[in-house]
């Protein structure tokens, strides 16, 4: 008698060929600027989103761009039950992952919430993954995991270690993948390091939108710019950099969502070799800007003045934090090819057009 059985009811979808792919906050700013880019590139978006930090508005006008309409489930990744409903729904090849909270200074007054919304949100999308045999999966992680003593430019190689729970939480999602695909060799996840997005669509419809005073640099200049604020403050001149001010790796976020393609493109690839396991992969330019050149270049591009000031250092930074960004073009065959002008010129528009943003 012949024992041999070809169970064909258990196939990972990893071997199929559909296009279809979850996009987890998918409304949010890289989200949008994601789903416009997979379009383009043909994929099928479905976007799932509780509008924790986002606007509907958003996903309205990255439909326009995309020219297309983009399935929407308004809903937690803390709601299981609803994720299987969705998975029951859709035939997914993957799951992009943006959904999570990310402020750092928020996260160090209010770790449970972080730790529950971005280390179990993602516990629970991966088991409903493993369940329906969708095990093809990218992560937002961010080049903050990297430990503070590591010298630029940092590459994937380079030590891990955080100090807030923001970055604890991204930490914690990557251990929790390397786990995962030791355990079970159908998974293919790669986990995208970010360095600093910034910028816009070009066509100045969707871009970053912070609820009240932002954080972060570019988005604070084009504030002074268009008059929000009075003026920027620099943090810290006499950092051991090209003019004393802090430098960083800032990457477009168009570019950035190409990079999220690319690793899809990456993981299809793999699905004829076999499953591609965990990978970590920078998403940056591989160059440093400091504060004082972005101001700079900014002036120049917009044809605008921005008042700043040179005050105290900022506590918790550091001087100078760029990316290789080789592993990215040797294995994704993709690199950033927007300019700090594209960058400046883009959040211009964005915020000159939208003063308030989507409200
Ligand atoms: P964002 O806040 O604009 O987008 C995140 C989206 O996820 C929002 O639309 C929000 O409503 C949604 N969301 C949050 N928690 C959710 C939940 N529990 N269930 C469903 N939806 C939820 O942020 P972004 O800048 O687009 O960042 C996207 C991802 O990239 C985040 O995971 C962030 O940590 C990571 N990241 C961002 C940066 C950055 O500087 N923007 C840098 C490194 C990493
Ligand atoms: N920065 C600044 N003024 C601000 C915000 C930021 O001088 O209002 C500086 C900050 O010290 C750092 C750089 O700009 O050197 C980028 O800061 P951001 O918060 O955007 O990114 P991160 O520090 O998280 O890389």
């Amino acid at each position: 008698m012949n024992n041999k059985t070809i169970n064909t009811s258990n196939q990972n979808s990893n071997n199929n060929n559909n296009n279809k792919i979850l996009v987890t906050g998918g409304v949010g700013y890289i989200g949008s600027h994601t789903c416009i880019e997979l379009i383009a590139a043909g994929y099928d978006v479905v976007v799932y989103d509780n509008l924790s930090n986002s606007n509907l508005e958003a996903l309205k006008r990255t439909e326009q761009i995309a020219g297309k309409s983009i399935p929407f489930i308004e809903g937690d990744v803390l709601d299981k039950q609803l994720l299987h409903q969705v998975f029951d729904e859709h035939d997914f090849f993957g799951v992009i992952h943006f959904a999570g909270l990310k402020a750092v200074g928020e996260s160090v007054a209010e770790p449970l919430k972080y730790y529950k919304n971005n280390v179990t949100g993602t516990l629970e999308l991966l088991e409903v993954m493993q369940a329906h045999n969708v095990k093809n999966f990218v992560f937002s992680s961010s080049a903050t995991v990297y430990a503070e003593e590591e010298t630029s430019p940092i590459d994937e190689s380079a030590g891990r270690s955080c100090t807030s729970p923001y970055g604890q939480s991204k930490l914690m999602v990557e251990y929790i993948l390397e786990d995962l695909v030791v355990s079970d060799p159908e998974w293919s996840t790669v986990s995208l390091r970010y360095f600093n997005p910034v910028g816009a669509h070009p066509s100045g419809m969707i871009g970053e939108d912070p609820r009240g005073v932002p954080n972060n640099l570019m988005p604070y200049i084009s504030q002074v710019a268009v008059g929000k604020l009075d003026k920027l403050k620099i943090f810290g001149s006499d950092y051991k950099t090209i003019d004393g001010t802090g430098v960083r790796d800032y990457i477009h976020v168009v570019d950035l969502a190409r990079g999220h393609v690319a690793a899809l493109n990456l993981i299809k690839k793999h699905t004829n070799i076999g499953s591609l396991g965990f990978e970590a992969i920078n998403l940056g330019t591989g160059k440093g800007t400091s504060v004082l050149q972005l101001v700079k270049a900014f002036e120049i591009s917009t044809q605008q003045v921005v008042r700043f000031q040179l005050t105290e250092r900022r506590p918790g930074d550091i001087d100078a934090y760029y990316g290789n960004a080789e592993k990215a073009r040797q294995l994704l065959g993709w690199q950033a090819e927007l300019t700090i002008v594209d960058m400046c010129k883009d959040s211009w528009h964005w915020q000159s057009l939208n003063p308030n943003g989507y409200r």
